[in-house]
């Protein structure tokens, strides 16, 4: 498979003391084919090689001190701006209900998705949505997508299937506005291959519904023709977002390459599996450490990026030994591990985590880091550098500022103190063992 044949490409290179032009154009080679029997399109791979092999006979790698390490780290980036930075937003209509509507062939995994779609958007951002079966054609597929709205203790909305799809969408929007749902998931029928009628159907489906989303459900198995079919798709339809499904079978990753770099569309999620919970966010980064074998590939690339932000680990590294560490650089490290996605998947993504026993159910409360980045911002510079002057009465205006309470002030300046200890004995620890690790 691909990542195989990278990684057997990326194992000859890593350990170059020296990488010269010829050794950049051997690899480029062997990845250009490894990218074209994953049957990844070959315009995007043509880009591709050009864009990583101008990067990688450059200053940035061939100053570096470890060459062939840098290359990876290139190929990786490269790989994962092809597949677009991450995505996975849903859009909210200015008047409710928000509608989506889910599109694609036959077995794509739509109905699925429409289930999985409606639970991520329950848990995890509290929405009320209203499913709709508008697939009239497929035998029992009205059937499955009750049963998924029983397990999942949801309405689903449906006329039989006598009653025209476009039919339906409509009264399912007249529906959800009485009983106050905020989204609307209409589940339409697929073919086994594009055709006139389908498109069709699905236009007439858009026209009237006006939808906020249109969500292409593709089956990552099917490699170059998911391409294909998210193109056709496009082009007709106007999708707003792909969701990639089955990933969590053996796919050769060339799918998820192309299609954002085909449709200019990104990919919003990833199915991993068949049940309901089993809907992620797509990581690009993390697709692209799965192409190049995560392991082994990926503790070399964190050690590559490690060398480039040096400077910045020092720095931080020298506040956390002199104990200088303000609620400041807080704020900034907070935001930048939130912007690598939701807590609890970075969490679940730290080395060695699924080794930790209970980690991997651990539920990190987004609301929770919005306040606590709102108490920091309702700080004066001064408090924020020595929160120690903060009194009881400055406590009550940070509450009132940062619309929370007294408590919540009180718990983060105690959790601060508390890291600022750990913290210690982590930068002791890592001058003693010179232990690599997160940077704090
Ligand atoms: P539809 O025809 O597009 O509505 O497709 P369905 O939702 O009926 O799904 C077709 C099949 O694919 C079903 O057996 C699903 O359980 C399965 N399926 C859907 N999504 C995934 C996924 O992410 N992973 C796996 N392994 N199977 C999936
Ligand atoms: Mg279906």
């Amino acid at each position: 498979g691909l990542a195989d044949r990278l990684q057997n490409t990326m194992q000859k290179i890593r350990g170059k003391g020296k990488v010269t032009e010829a050794d950049v154009k051997e690899m480029m080679r062997e990845v250009r084919l490894a990218l074209l029997e994953a049957d990844v399109n070959f315009k995007v791979v043509k880009n591709f090689v050009k864009k990583v092999s101008e990067r990688s006979v450059g200053q940035e790698v061939m100053k570096s001190l470890t060459p062939g390490q840098q290359v990876i780290k290139v190929v990786k980036e490269e790989l994962t701006e092809l597949m677009g930075g991450e995505q996975s937003q849903i859009a909210v209509a200015k008047r409710s209900p928000t509608v989506i509507m889910m599109v694609g062939l036959q077995g794509a995994g739509k109905t699925t998705t429409t289930g999985k779609l409606a639970n991520l958007l329950r848990k995890r951002y509290n929405r009320k949505p209203l499913l709709v079966a508008a697939d009239i054609y497929r035998p029992a597929a009205i059937k499955q997508l009750e049963t998924l709205g029983k397990q999942l203790n949801m309405p689903v909305f449906s006329l039989g299937d006598q009653v025209s799809p476009v039919e339906i969408a409509k009264q399912a929007i007249e529906q959800a506005k009485a009983d106050h749902h905020d989204y609307v998931l209409i589940d339409t029928a697929g073919r086994l291959h594009v055709d006139e009628d389908l498109m069709g159907e699905l236009k007439d489906i858009k026209e009237l519904t006006n939808p906020d989303e249109i969500f292409l459900v593709v089956d990552a198995m099917t490699g170059q023709d998911a391409v294909n079919v998210a193109q056709s798709f496009n082009d007709q339809l106007g999708v707003t977002g792909v969701i990639l499904t089955k990933l969590d079978g053996d796919t050769r990753g060339g799918a998820a390459l192309s299609i954002r770099a085909v449709t200019e569309k990104p990919i919003k999620f990833a199915g991993m599996g068949e049940k309901l919970d089993a809907l992620e966010p797509f990581h690009p980064e993390r697709m692209a450490s799965r192409i190049l074998g995560m392991g082994d590939v990926l503790t070399l690339i964190e050690k590559a990026q490690t060398n480039v932000d040096s400077e910045k680990a020092k720095e931080l590294e020298q506040k956390m030994r002199t104990m200088s560490f303000t609620f400041d650089d807080f704020l900034e490290q907070l935001g930048q591990v939130r912007s690598m996605g939701p807590l609890d998947e970075i969490i679940k993504m730290l080395p060695g985590a699924n080794k930790i026993k209970g980690l991997n159910n651990v539920q990190v409360d987004e609301k929770q880091i919005s306040h606590i980045e709102a108490i920091i911002q309702s700080m004066t510079s001064e408090e924020k550098q020595h929160p120690e002057i903060i009194s009881s009465g400055r406590k009550k205006r940070i509450a009132k500022g940062s619309g929370t309470s007294i408590q919540e002030v009180n718990r983060l300046l105690k959790q601060f103190e508390e890291m600022k200890k750990m913290m210690k004995q982590m930068s002791g620890m890592q001058q003693k063992g010179k232990k690599k690790g997160m940077p704090f």
